[in-house]
């Protein structure tokens, strides 16, 4: 009531000291060290607590998931890969669509940056664990270098899963 007549503000967690400024967002008065200073101008720690929540949500249970659903799911998909040939360029943008499905079933759609980076790179993982004897043969000199050749199918099939699973996973967070 008395808020009308004196423009004098007082920091909203440290009743005793006075200040001149606001959080722009939710407009409760802060003192200097309650302001935190971002990209569109200064905020209060909660204001800038919630933000961040909304870009960072995952809990550490989802890194969980998104390391093992993935790599068991490529994996799996892997084995098709000296089947059908060519068709991998098909099958694999599939298998990281159904990879991504599955991690955002399994952490209610919980995200952030470094999880969608754990599921890549556990297809990745996942998909090229196959060809892993492979690479160990050519380098130990056992087999010729054209033994290699066998990993360019997997390669491919890697590749396109991790992309397909990244871009799935965070393509969510840019259309909200
Ligand atoms: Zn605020
Ligand atoms: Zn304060």
């Amino acid at each position: 009531m008395t808020e009308e007549k004196s423009s004098t503000l007082y920091c909203a967690n440290h009743p005793t000291r006075e200040t001149y400024l606001r959080c722009n967002r939710c407009e409760k008065p802060i003192c200097t060290s309650c302001a935190v200073h971002t990209p569109t101008g200064y905020r209060c720690k909660d204001c800038v607590r919630a933000q961040q929540k909304i870009f960072d949500t995952a809990q550490p249970i989802d890194y969980v998931a998104a390391f093992f659903i993935p790599i068991i799911l490529s994996f799996l998909g892997s084995l098709l890969v000296g089947m059908v040939g060519f068709f991998i360029f098909l099958i694999a943008p599939v298998v990281g669509w159904v990879i991504a499905e599955a991690v955002r079933k399994a952490t209610g759609r919980r995200r952030s940056k470094p999880m969608f980076l754990v599921a890549a790179g556990a297809s990745a993982l996942g998909g090229i664990a196959l060809a892993i004897p492979i690479l160990f043969i050519a380098l130990l000199g056992v087999a010729g270098p054209e033994i290699l050749i066998d990993v360019v199918w997997p390669a491919i099939y890697t590749a396109l899963v991790a992309t397909t699973v990244y871009s799935r996973l965070s393509g969510i967070q840019i259309r909200r």
